[in-house]
């Protein structure tokens, strides 16, 4: 950025006061201070009566000291002040302990900004952890016109941030407030946009802080109706009315958008230009052969998905694309023909999944949905043969991992199946056409970019996620990928019926579960039991290797210690996987019928004979972590219980309930919850119970988790980060910047002509934002 926004901020305000700013904001720049924004506006205009205070509410108001009375502490050290203020009718009193650095200004008559949280004290309102700043007079307050809340810190009072801002805008030759220099003008663009300045016929300033270079081209600011970036800094800041600053914020929420829009831009249009190897269809190959045996015809969305990845695979664009779909939409069947068809056209295709198991179960549903057209056969002769697929996993034995790999390499395995890990491992291909990826939750930008970049003719690639993603969330996670969405089930799949089963109200039902399940069982039929935990300890069922489960999504699961595996909850057999299990054998609860377990701790093997018994029916009842979210698929499994249900997310419970009705019997998903009624997470249960609509879900669940901070580090808050933009609510920014983004850098690639936008994306796509991209 300019120099005026990069200037260290030490040269302004001081070494002891930026050394401070620096260690409880993470700001050492101009630029870093003004992307930490006031969280709320005190009108100083009116002063708020204190009548009407709300009890255990954060508060800000001004107010006018009454009385102010100080004495020495008997217990401890320091001393007490009592300090009595008013609105002119309702006086509020309250204490302040120590710190007398914090409280000069405390004077009678003075005016002075108070904030802290109300409390009802022997039947009066008084506040706790004031915070006190003298505003040294009423001129002071009119002049100002609105003060600023911002987001303080236990070192760094608002007031001390407000302060420091001040200094900033005055070293960029930006004025006190905002509209108080310049003369007025229009605003350009149509002003139809909510919050525009032409729309709320707001002044605007002109001519600002000329040390602040604009990251926005023009042009995009004048179409999008966005006001400046020094405009928004002093909007933002230093309103006179709380309400100049909602234009500022906007430009500034617009702002992140579109700089994370113009890097995935950048991405997808530096992938285009490396030529894939074209692979024409092949008239009487194995897609033809495959398609004409196939038992069903496809939906329309199948047949829509197929079409598009056929005709990128024909050409030299290389396909990069996200094919989302509900559990059982037909996924595997569309990357199938894929596979088919590049493997017609004399390529290979890796099939990459999260984990061993699912590597296996792929492997095994490939071989099985190509029925005889899996038999021996390379790829370099596909005429009449068949392909070859070959499962590599790190547990094989090694004599067998190095022949497939040999096959790998040699090209006469077509079809290669196995985990991420394979790509990293250095394995070869002779004809690499293209890489299907499943489930991408551990599969992030960079390692996109890296298979990219590995080959002289990049494959194509086709990356699955059975989690539907809302469209705001794939455009920024995913926005290097071009979406394909599966719409719906195949048809003769019954949708599965899901209940709550509140144990608070109803503990009797308890043992109605199981009476269920062995109904269930008695049928012939196979039942899912999934637990948050695996086992008597704390460990944590939902960190498992087999477990896709996102940062976030899995807060539920987490944090279990409060809920220890005491006598009685191991009796009811409900807080983990191996008590579950033990009790469901020891108590012969499901009769004769045999349970099995499957969790992270375990070892490979282990997973896969446990894998392996229940697909095969041997054992009736599997009792698992999350690792059965994703495509584990026995069609035999009718019923899926979710025990302590509100441990996990929206999403995940919906993945889970994925895992039953696969087959044509139906299904059945009980979320047995403990947990009291009205308990808001009853009412997560409750949206899942309600709808089957996997996108619907998704759009609630990335609201209600409150994915905001896309550009910033989550878990910090001392960074600057804007925290503007927000998943939920602002998917129609995000594919308003997604579109100027892909404009101009279809236009500019390299942004030569925005030399300030290109410094920003490198600065804040660094690593932190890599750290993001790769959760993903
Ligand atoms: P996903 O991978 O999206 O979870 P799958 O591809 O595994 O879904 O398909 C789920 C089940 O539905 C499989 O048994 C598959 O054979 C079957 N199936 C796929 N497409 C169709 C279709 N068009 N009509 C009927 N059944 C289908
Ligand atoms: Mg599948």
């Amino acid at each position: 950025m300019s120099a005026g926004l990069d200037r260290p901020l030490k040269e302004i305000l001081g070494a002891r006061m930026a050394s401070a700013v620096e260690k409880e904001i993470g700001a050492s720049t101009a630029g870093e201070l003004l992307d930490w924004l006031p969280r709320s506006y005190v009108a100083l205009g009116e002063r708020s009566s204190l009548t009407e205070l709300p009890v255990d509410a954060d508060v800000s108001f001004v107010a006018e000291i009454v009385a102010v009375s100080s004495r020495r502490l008997h217990t401890r050290k320091g001393s007490i002040t009592e300090v009595v203020v008013t609105d002119g009718e309702t006086e509020l009193a309250f204490s302040l302990f120590g710190h007398h650095r914090a409280h000069s200004g405390l004077e009678v008559g003075a005016l002075g900004l108070l904030s802290g949280k109300t409390s009802l004290y022997q039947g009066r309102i008084t506040l706790k952890s004031p915070k006190f700043a003298a505003l040294s007079s009423e001129e002071e307050a009119e002049r100002l016109g609105a003060v600023p809340i911002y987001p303080a810190t236990s070192g760094l009072t608002s007031h001390a941030i407000e302060r420091a801002v001040a200094l900033v805008l005055a070293s960029l030759g930006m004025p006190d407030v905002f509209g108080d220099e310049g003369p007025e003008r229009d605003l350009p663009g149509s002003g139809a946009r909510e919050g525009s300045v032409a729309d709320a016929g707001l002044p605007a300033v002109d001519g600002l802080g000329t040390a602040v270079e604009d990251p926005l081209p023009a042009d995009v600011r004048e179409r999008q109706g966005l006001v400046g970036l020094a405009e928004a800094y002093l909007r933002v800041h230093r309103p006179r009315v709380p309400e100049d600053a909602a234009p500022g914020r906007a430009r500034l929420r617009w702002q992140e958008a579109f700089v994370l829009q113009t890097a995935l831009a950048q991405r997808r249009h530096a992938a285009s230009t490396r030529l894939a190897v074209p692979r024409p269809p092949v008239p009487g190959g194995l897609l033809e052969r495959f398609d004409a045996a196939l038992p069903f015809s496809l939906t329309p969305g199948q047949a829509a998905a197929g079409a598009r990845i056929a005709e990128a695979l024909a050409g030299s664009s290389p396909l990069n694309a996200l094919l989302q779909g509900e559990v059982g939409s037909g996924k595997t069947v569309v990357a199938l023909r894929a596979m088919l068809h590049v493997v017609d056209a004399g390529g290979q295709a890796v099939f990459l999944a999260p984990t061993e198991v699912l590597a296996s179960q792929h492997a095994a549903s490939i071989r099985s949905l190509l029925g005889p057209l899996s038999e021996e056969g390379t790829v370099f002769d596909a005429g009449d043969g068949g392909v070859r697929v070959v499962c590599v996993t790190g547990s094989m034995p090694t004599a067998a991992r190095r022949e497939a790999l040999l096959q790998a390499a040699s090209g006469s395995a077509g079809i290669v199946v196995g985990t991420h890990a394979l790509l990293s491992e250095g394995v070869t291909f002779a004809e690499l056409g293209l890489v299907v990826v499943d489930e991408q939750h551990r599969f992030g930008v960079k390692q996109r970019d890296a298979l990219r970049q590995s080959a002289e003719h990049p494959p194509h690639m086709l990356v699955m996620t059975a989690t539907p993603i809302p469209r705001s969330v794939a455009m920024s996670v995913f926005g290097d990928l071009e979406i394909l969405t599966l719409e719906g089930l195949p048809s003769g799949r019954s949708p599965i019926a899901t209940h709550v089963v509140p144990l608070a109200e109803h503990p009797a039902w308890e043992g109605r579960i199981w009476s269920r399940a062995r109904e269930e069982l008695d049928r012939g039929r196979q039942v899912f039991v999934v637990a948050p935990r695996i086992g008597g300890d704390d460990t944590d069922g939902t960190g498992s290797a087999g477990s896709p489960g996102r940062a976030g999504h899995t807060a539920g699961g987490r944090g279990s210690s409060g809920r220890g595996a005491n006598a009685d909850e191991a009796e009811t057999g409900s807080t983990s996987v191996e008590e579950t299990a033990a009790w469901l054998e020891a108590e012969r609860v499901l009769g004769p019928h045999r349970v099995g377990m499957l969790h992270g701790a375990q070892h490979p093997e282990d997973k896969a004979e446990a894998m392996r018994a229940f697909a095969s029916g041997e054992v009736g009842a599997l009792v698992a972590t999350t690792v059965v979210e994703v495509g584990v698929d026995v069609p035999n499994a009718t019923l899926m219980i979710i025990l302590d249900a509100e441990r996990f997310g929206i999403s995940q419970l919906h993945q889970l309930r994925g895992r039953v009705g696969r087959g044509q019997h139906g299904g059945t998903c009980l979320l047995v919850t403990r947990l009291e009624p009205g308990h808001p997470s009853r009412e997560r249960l409750e949206a899942v119970a309600a709808t089957t609509d996997g996108f619907a879900l998704a759009e609630a669940d990335v609201r209600l988790r409150r994915e905001g901070d896309i550009l910033g580090t989550a878990q910090s808050g001392t960074r600057r980060t804007l925290r503007l933009l927000s998943l939920g609510r602002d998917g129609a920014i995000i594919a308003a910047a997604r579109d100027e983004a892909v404009r101009l850098v279809g236009e500019d690639p390299e942004l030569s002509e925005a030399p300030g936008l290109a410094r920003l994306i490198s600065e804040r796509l660094g690593e932190e934002r890599a750290a993001f991209l790769d959760r993903g």
